[in-house]
């Protein structure tokens, strides 16, 4: 990592997804990257490394990425930033979404920023590249800290593993485009922080990933 980026990953709700505290240890302001939910453990990190959240970002618009969000964004009063607009079907379904996986009850919202592949959104004065990547969600995105060679990449790939793309307008050959055209460029030394499980690194997935490794298809 750079010397001013700080990042704790928090796993929450049922399905132990990866919410990540990021923020710039120069102005100590923050974001949470996919808060799904457990608000009150995320603020209590939040409180933990003295962070002022300035805003909420958001992967795509899975129940266990987003379902805390609105609660947050109008708890503290902050701006939602994400994903691409595609994903506005899924954010619409939270709260059918909540009741039928027994999740407390969400609501959908409204980003302050719908996200483009190429948008750059800031965390104090750290800058991250956004990058549209398809296939798990049609309105996925990725946020790219070039300096700290990391990656929050949601659901689009894992240590070993990719996005199902078994669900509503789930896309196999985009997912596997959209990381083989936008995310292994970036170098095989970045590392990723995935939506769930351990953090990686691209040059580690193009060895020896099943699904979307350099040896398959
Ligand atoms: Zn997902």
């Amino acid at each position: 990592m750079s010397a001013n980026l700080q990042c704790e990953v928090i796993p929450v709700t049922p399905f132990q997804q990866n919410c990540s505290l990021v923020w710039d240890t120069a102005t100590m302001r923050g974001a949470l990257v996919d808060a799904g939910g457990e608000i009150e453990r995320l603020l209590e990190r939040v409180r933990h490394h003295g962070v002022q959240l300035e805003k909420l970002l958001v992967t795509h618009g899975h129940l266990d990425h987003a379902s805390g969000v609105r609660d947050l964004a109008e708890q503290l009063k902050l701006p939602i930033e994400g994903p691409q607009r595609e994903d506005l079907f899924w954010i619409e379904g939270l709260p059918e979404a909540a009741s039928r996986y027994g999740f407390p009850p969400a609501r959908s919202f409204t980003p302050a920023r719908w996200l483009e592949h190429g948008d750059t959104v800031t965390v104090g004065t750290l800058e991250f590249d956004v990058l549209h990547c398809p296939g798990h969600t049609p309105g996925h995105v990725v946020f790219y800290h070039g300096p700290s060679r990391l990656a929050f990449v949601g659901d689009v790939l894992f240590q070993g593993s990719i996005g199902r793309t078994d669900l509503p307008r789930g896309n196999h050959e985009q997912l596997i485009e959209a990381i083989r055209t936008r995310l292994f460029p970036l170098g095989d030394d970045n590392r990723f922080v995935p939506g769930h499980g351990p953090i990686s690194t691209f040059g580690r997935e193009r060895r020896s990933n099943p699904y979307v490794g350099d040896g398959v298809g």
